[in-house]
C-alpha cells in the first residue's frame, strides 16, 4: 500500500474513534429507551439479557475510545489493529440491533414502526459516525437492517411487507451514500494531509531561505521599485556598519551620495541588471568600504519590475592583504625601505624624468665593509639592529627628493635627483653627498651595548647616459662600489667604462675559483723573515692561484670572491694544511729550529667561525706540525669585537705554542684597546707606513709610535714590505729586528724557501 493511502487510512480510523463516543452514548440511551417502553409486552429477562449484552458491548466500545486516545498511534499496523476492534465492537452493536427486531417486538405489536423508526435513526446515526471507515459503516448497516428488512418481509401483512421493501431500499441507498461519504471523506483527508504537506515543505523552504539569507557570508539587500530598502542581512548591516532599523526603509534614490551605485541601481531598475565596484561611504554610518555590488531586477509572473535584490562583497580584507603583498614584494621588511623592485622602477622614472628635463641624477651603491664580521662574531640581531641603524642614517640625511632603497644583505641604494645641468657639477654634488653619507654611516654606535664602526664603500653612476637602461646603471654602481671595496675599502668611487672590463674579468673569476681547488691550481709561496743579517727566523706562507689561463693570480685579486663564494672557508683550511704539512717536512729534515714560526694569514670571516679552534687543532695533530712553529696572522677587522670568545679563541691555541700576530697594523680602524686586552705575540707595521721612510714624512713619526708601542705592550715587532736598505737601517735604529721585504726575498716556492731553510740565510738561497 502506498504511503499516501496508508496515512489516509490511519486518518480515517482517527475519525471513527474521535467521532464516535455521542453516538455509542445515544444508542445506549436509546436502547434503555427501547427496553423500558417494551417491558410490558417482552419477557423481561430477554429484554434484561439483551440490554445487559448491548449495554455491556457499549462500555466496551467507549473504554477503546478512551485506550485509542490514550495511545493514539501514527503506525499503520497498530491502526490496522485498532480498526478490527472497532469494527467487533461495531458489528456486535449492529448485531444486537438486528436482533431486536425479533426479540423486543412481537410480531402482533403494533409499536413496529417505533422500531422501524429507532432503526432508521439509528442508521442515520451510524452514516455520520462510521463513514470514514467504510468496513464499519456497510457491515453495521447490513448486520442491523437485513434481519429486520427479513422480518418484516415475512410477517403476513401488505403493510409489513411494504415496510420491507422500503427497507431495502433505504439499505441500497444509505449504503450508496455511505459510500459516496467515505470517498468524499477519504478525498478530504488526501487534500488536507497534501496541504498539510505542502505547508511544511513551504515552511522548511522559507526557513532554509531565510537561514541563507542571515548566514551568507555575502551582503544581501531587498528593495523595492522605488529603491526603498525593503529586507537585508547581517552581513549587509555589517558590511555598512549600519543597523538593520537604519537601512531598512531607507530610500536610496533619495540618500545615497555615492554616483556609481546610484546609477546601478537605476540600471537594475530599468535594465533589469546593475553593477557598482570600488569605496562606497555609507551614508548611515559614514564607514567605507570597498565593495563590488551585483544588482538584478525582481521581476511579477507579468514581467513588470517590482523590484530589485543586491549582494554585496566585501573586499576590505582581500585589498588589504593585496596591499600588504604588494608592499612585500617592494618594500623590504626589516628597514621598511624600498627592495630592488622598487628601486628600478623609481630609477626608470627618475632616468625618463632626467632626459625629458635635461638634467643630471646619480645612483649611489652602498656596501658595509666587513659587515659579515660584525653579523658572524655579534650575533644577527646586532647585525640587524645595524642595518636599521644604517638604514636611519640614510634616510635622515638624504634631501626629501631623493630615495633610499636596500638591495638585500648589507647593500643599500639612493636616488640623487636633479643634481645639476652639467654632468661635471653633478658629479661633484654627487661627491659631496657620498661623503656626508660616508661619514653619517663611519660614526660609532652602541648596539645592545656593544661599541660597533661601520664603514661603507659607495660606487657611484650618473644618469641618464644615452642607450643604457636603469639596470645597467645599478650594475655600474654596483661595479664602482667594488672598486672602492678594492681600493682599500670605506671609500667613494665613480663609474668608468673601463670598470665594466674589471666587473666582467670579475664575474669570470667567481666562476673560476670555486673550481680552482678541486682542480690544484692553488699554492703556497713563503716569504722569509729575517733578522738584520738576513738569517731566517719564520716565513709568511701566501696563497697564489695558477689560472689555467690568466696565469699567476695574487690574492688580493680573488681574496674578496672568495669570500663572497663563501669558499674562503674551504681554501683557508687547504692553506692551514698545506701550511701544516710543509712544517712537518721541515722539522723531520731537521730545517725548523725553535725559534721557526711559519705563519699564516686567517681572514676574519674564518677567524668568526664557531669550529675555527678545533680545525686548527684537528689540522695540526693530523699533519704531526708542531704548534710551535705555526703562527696566525689577523688584521684588526679581526677584533672588532674584543669579547671573550676573541680572547678564548687567542688563548687556546695560544697555550698550545700559536702566536699570534697583527697584521698591516695602522691601517684599520678599531680601538686600539684590542692590543691591551688581547693576547697577541706580535705586531707587524704595513707596508705602506714602511715604504715612505725616506720621504722623512709623518710616516716615520707613526713607525717610530708603533715599534715604542710594541716594546711597551712587550710584543715582538715585525717590518713588512722592507724594500730598500735605508728602509732597513732606519727601523734597525729604532729597535725593529725582523724584516719582510723584497730586500731580502719575495715570496718563493717551497723547494726555494727549502733551500733558504737549508742554507739559514734568504740572501744565500739567491733570489
Ligand atoms: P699580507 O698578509 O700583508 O702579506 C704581505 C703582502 O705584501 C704579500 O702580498 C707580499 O707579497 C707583499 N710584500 C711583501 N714584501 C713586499 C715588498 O717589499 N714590497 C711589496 N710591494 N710587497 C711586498 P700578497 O702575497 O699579494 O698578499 C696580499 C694579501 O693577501 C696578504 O697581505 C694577506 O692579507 C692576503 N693573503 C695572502 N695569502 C692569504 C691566505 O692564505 N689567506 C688569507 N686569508 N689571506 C691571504
Ligand atoms: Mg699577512
Ligand atoms: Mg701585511
Amino acid at each position: 500500500m502506498e504511503k499516501t493511502s496508508r496515512r489516509v487510512f490511519i486518518e480515517q480510523v482517527r475519525l471513527l474513534y474521535v467521532n464516535s463516543m455521542i453516538p455509542i452514548l445515544v444508542s445506549v440511551v436509546v436502547g434503555a429507551v427501547l427496553c423500558w417502553s417494551q417491558r410490558i409486552v417482552v419477557n423481561k429477562t430477554v429484554l434484561i439479557v439483551w440490554f445487559t449484552l448491548f449495554f455491556t458491548i457499549s462500555v466496551v466500545r467507549i473504554s477503546l475510545l478512551f485506550l485509542f486516545r490514550k495511545h493514539s498511534t501514527s503506525e499503520y499496523n497498530d491502526t490496522k489493529y485498532w480498526h478490527n476492534r472497532f469494527l467487533i465492537g461495531t458489528y456486535s452493536v449492529a448485531i444486537l440491533w438486528g436482533s431486536a427486531s425479533f426479540l423486543l417486538f412481537p410480531d402482533s405489536q403494533p409499536n413496529q414502526m417505533v422500531l422501524f423508526l429507532i432503526i432508521i435513526g439509528m442508521a442515520g446515526g451510524a452514516i455520520s459516525s462510521l463513514c470514514p471507515s467504510l468496513p464499519a459503516v456497510s457491515g453495521f448497516l447490513s448486520l442491523m437492517l437485513i434481519p429486520f428488512m427479513f422480518k418484516m418481509m415475512i410477517l403476513s401483512s401488505d403493510n409489513s411487507l411494504l415496510l420491507g421493501l422500503l427497507l431495502l431500499l433505504f439499505w441500497v441507498v444509505t449504503l450508496n451514500g455511505a459510500f459516496k461519504i467515505n470517498t468524499s471523506i477519504r478525498d478530504n483527508i488526501k487534500l488536507r494531509l497534501q496541504s498539510i504537506e505542502r505547508e511544511k515543505i513551504f515552511k522548511a523552504n522559507e526557513e532554509r531561505y531565510r537561514h541563507i539569507f542571515s548566514n551568507a557570508p555575502l551582503g544581501i539587500f531587498q528593495y523595492d521599485k522605488d529603491s526603498v530598502i525593503v529586507d537585508c542581512n547581517d552581513a549587509f548591516v555589517n558590511i555598512i556598519g549600519s543597523s538593520w532599523e537604519m537601512l531598512v526603509g531607507l530610500d536610496m534614490l533619495a540618500r545615497l551620495k555615492e554616483r556609481g551605485m546610484l546609477s546601478a541601481i537605476k540600471d537594475s531598475l530599468t535594465t533589469g541588471n546593475g553593477y557598482f565596484e570600488g569605496e562606497y561611504s555609507s551614508v548611515t554610518s559614514k564607514k567605507t568600504s570597498s565593495v563590488r555590488v551585483f544588482l538584478k531586477a525582481i521581476k511579477s509572473s507579468d514581467q513588470t519590475i517590482i523590484g530589485g535584490v543586491g549582494i554585496v562583497e566585501d573586499l576590505t580584507e582581500k585589498k588589504l592583504s593585496e596591499q600588504q603583498i604588494q608592499y612585500h614584494t617592494t618594500y623590504d621588511s626589516l628597514t621598511g625601505l624600498p627592495n630592488r623592485r622598487l628601486l628600478l622602477d623609481h630609477l626608470t622614472n627618475e632616468m625618463s624624468r632626467a632626459s625629458r628635463k635635461g638634467h643630471y641624477g646619480a645612483l649611489l651603491y652602498i656596501d658595509l665593509d666587513n659587515f659579515k664580521t660584525i653579523n658572524d662574531s655579534l650575533g644577527h640581531s646586532v647585525g640587524d639592529e645595524l642595518l636599521k641603524l644604517v638604514s636611519d642614517r640614510i634616510t635622515d640625511n638624504i634631501r626629501q627628493e631623493d630615495s633610499a632603497a636596500r638591495m638585500g644583505g648589507d647593500e643599500f641604494t639612493i636616488i640623487l635627483t636633479e643634481l645639476d645641468d652639467i654632468i661635471e657639477l653633478a658629479a661633484g654634488k654627487a661627491r659631496e653627498i657620498a661623503e656626508e653619507i660616508s661619514y653619517c654611516i663611519s660614526c660609532p654606535c652602541k648596539i645592545e651595548r656593544q661599541e660597533v664602526y661601520i664603514t661603507p664603500s659607495i660606487g657611484v653612476s650618473l644618469f641618464p647616459k644615452p642607450g643604457i637602461r636603469s639596470d645597467d646603471i645599478l650594475k655600474q654602481a654596483d661595479t664602482a662600489m667594488y672598486r672602492a671595496k678594492a681600493a682599500g675599502r670605506n671609500k667613494i668611487k665613480f663609474f668608468l667604462p673601463s670598470m665594466q672590463d674589471a666587473a666582467d674579468e670579475r664575474l669570470r673569476l667567481y666562476i673560476d675559483i670555486r673550481k680552482a681547488l678541486n682542480k690544484d691550481e692553488l699554492a703556497i709561496h713563503f716569504q722569509p723573515q729575517v733578522d738584520i743579517s738576513g738569517g731566517i727566523v719564520g716565513a709568511e706562507a701566501l696563497l697564489r692561484w695558477h689560472h689555467p689561463k690568466r696565469g699567476l693570480i695574487l690574492p688580493g685579486a680573488f681574496l674578496s670572491i672568495a669570500e663572497e663564494t663563501g669558499i674562503m672557508w674551504d681554501i683557508g683550511r687547504w692553506v692551514l694544511r698545506s701550511a701544516c704539512q710543509h712544517i712537518k717536512i721541515w722539522i723531520d729534515a731537521g730545517l725548523l729550529g725553535d725559534f721557526h714560526t711559519i705563519s699564516i694569514n686567517i681572514s676574519s670571516i674564518e677567524f668568526a667561525a664557531p669550529d675555527f679552534v678545533n680545525t686548527v687543532i684537528s689540522i695540526l695533530e693530523e699533519t704531526g706540525a708542531r704548534p710551535e712553529h705555526l703562527g696566525i696572522e689577523l688584521t684588526e677587522s679581526s677584533f672588532i669585537s674584543p669579547g671573550g670568545d676573541i680572547v678564548n679563541k687567542i688563548k687556546i691555541l695560544q697555550e698550545l705554542g700559536v702566536k699570534f700576530s697583527v697584521d698591516d697594523f695602522g691601517t684599520g680602524y678599531s680601538s686600539l684597546s684590542y692590543l691591551k686586552s688581547l693576547p697577541l705575540n706580535t705586531l707587524k707595521i704595513d707596508r705602506s707606513f714602511v715604504n715612505d721612510i725616506k720621504d722623512a714624512s709623518h710616516d716615520v713619526v707613526l713607525v717610530d709610535t708603533i715599534i715604542m708601542m710594541a716594546h711597551n705592550l712587550g710584543l715582538e715587532i715585525i717590518a713588512e714590505g722592507v724594500e730598500t736598505e735605508q728602509e732597513l737601517l732606519y727601523l734597525n735604529t729604532r729597535g725593529c729586528t725582523i724584516y719582510q721585504g723584497y730586500y731580502f726575498s719575495k715570496p718563493v716556492t717551497v723547494a726555494t724557501f727549502t733551500k733558504m731553510l737549508e742554507a739559514g740565510n734568504s740572501k744565500l738561497a739567491g733570489t
